[in-house]
C-alpha cells in the first residue's frame, strides 16, 4: 500500500512542487490550501491530487479536516507542514494583529498541523514530519520580526519533536530554503529581485522543486537516521 502524505498550503508554490514530487515517489498525497479555491481546482485538474480546504490557523478545523483525509485515503504517514504567510513590516509599525496572524499560521499552524496525527504514528511506529521552515529564521529578517520568530521557532518544533517520536520510528526535520522563484518573489520589481539575487552566491534564485526533492529524501526510508535536522537549500547564503 501506497504511504499517505499530507501537504498543507499544498496547491501552489513550494507546496505544489512537494505535492507533485511525493505523488512522483508514489505517496497518495492530499494537499490543503487556505481559501484560493481557484488555484486549488486548477492544482486538482491537473495533478488529479486531492485537496481539502481549512485554515492550519484552526485546530478544530485542522483536526476535522485531518480526520478526513484519513478517512479518504487512510492513515497519514507523511506531513508536510508548509502553509506560511507573510505581513511585513518594521517592528515599530507592525501591528498586534499582523504579529498574531502569522504567529496563528506559521507557527501554531505547525501544532494544529502534527498534534491529531501525532498519536497515530506513535502507535504505528512511522511518522515523517517536515516542516518549511527559511533562511530568515536561522538570521533573522529586517521587517520580519513576526516571521522569523516563527520559522525559528519551527527549528525548536522539529528538534523536540525528533527527540519525541525517535523510540516510535517517527522522525521530525526542518527545511530552511533561500530565497525561491515563487509568485510572492517573482512578484517583486526586477531591481529588487536582482539585488536579492546579487546576495546569493549561486546566482540565481531556487526552484520549488529543488525544496520538493529534499522533502521527498526526508520522507524516504533512506532518511531513517536523519531526526532532528535542518536542511539549509538557499544557494550558499550564509548568514553568520
Ligand atoms: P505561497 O504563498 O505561494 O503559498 C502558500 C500556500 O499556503 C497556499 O497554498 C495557501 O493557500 C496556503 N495557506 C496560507 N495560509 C493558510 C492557512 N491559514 N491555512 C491553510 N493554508 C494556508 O507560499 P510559498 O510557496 O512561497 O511558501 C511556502 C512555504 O515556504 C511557507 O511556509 C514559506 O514561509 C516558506 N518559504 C518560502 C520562501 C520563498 O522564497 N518563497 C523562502 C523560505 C521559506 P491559498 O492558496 O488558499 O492561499
Amino acid at each position: 500500500m501506497a504511504r499517505v502524505a499530507l501537504v498543507t498550503g499544498g496547491t501552489r508554490g513550494i507546496g505544489e512542487a512537494i505535492s507533485k514530487a511525493l505523488k512522483a515517489a508514489g505517496y497518495t498525497v492530499a494537499a490543503t490550501y487556505g481559501g484560493n479555491d481557484e488555484a486549488a481546482k486548477k492544482f486538482t485538474d491537473e495533478t488529479g491530487i486531492a485537496t481539502y480546504k481549512w485554515s492550519v490557523a484552526d485546530y478544530a478545523a485542522s483536526k476535522e479536516g485531518l480526520a478526513k483525509v484519513e478517512a479518504d485515503l487512510g492513515p497519514i504517514d507523511v506531513v508536510v507542514a508548509n502553509a506560511g504567510i507573510t505581513r511585513d513590516a518594521p517592528f515599530h509599525k507592525m501591528t498586534p494583529e499582523q504579529w498574531q496572524e502569522v504567529i496563528d499560521t506559521n507557527l501554531t499552524g505547525v501544532f494544529n498541523t502534527v498534534h491529531p496525527v501525532w498519536p497515530g504514528m506513535r502507535e504505528r511506529k512511522f511518522g515523517r514530519v517536515i516542516v518549511i521552515s527559511s533562511i530568515n529564521g536561522q538570521k533573522g529578517q529586517f521587517g520580519q520580526v513576526n516571521y522569523a520568530a516563527t520559522k525559528a521557532g519551527d527549528l525548536g518544533i522539529v528538534k523536540s519533536l525528533a527527540q519525541e517520536g525517535a523510540r516510535f520510528g517517527i522522525t521530525a526535520n526542518a527545511i530552511c530554503p533561500g530565497y525561491i522563484a515563487t509568485e510572492m518573489v517573482m512578484a517583486v520589481p526586477e531591481k529588487v529581485r536582482e539585488a536579492i539575487i546579487s546576495q546569493i552566491p549561486t546566482g540565481r534564485l531556487g526552484e520549488p522543486e529543488e525544496i520538493a526533492r529534499c522533502v521527498v529524501f526526508l520522507a524516504s526510508d533512506d532518511a531513517t537516521f536523519v531526526n532532528g535536522s535542518t536542511i539549509s537549500a538557499n544557494g550558499a547564503q550564509f548568514f553568520v
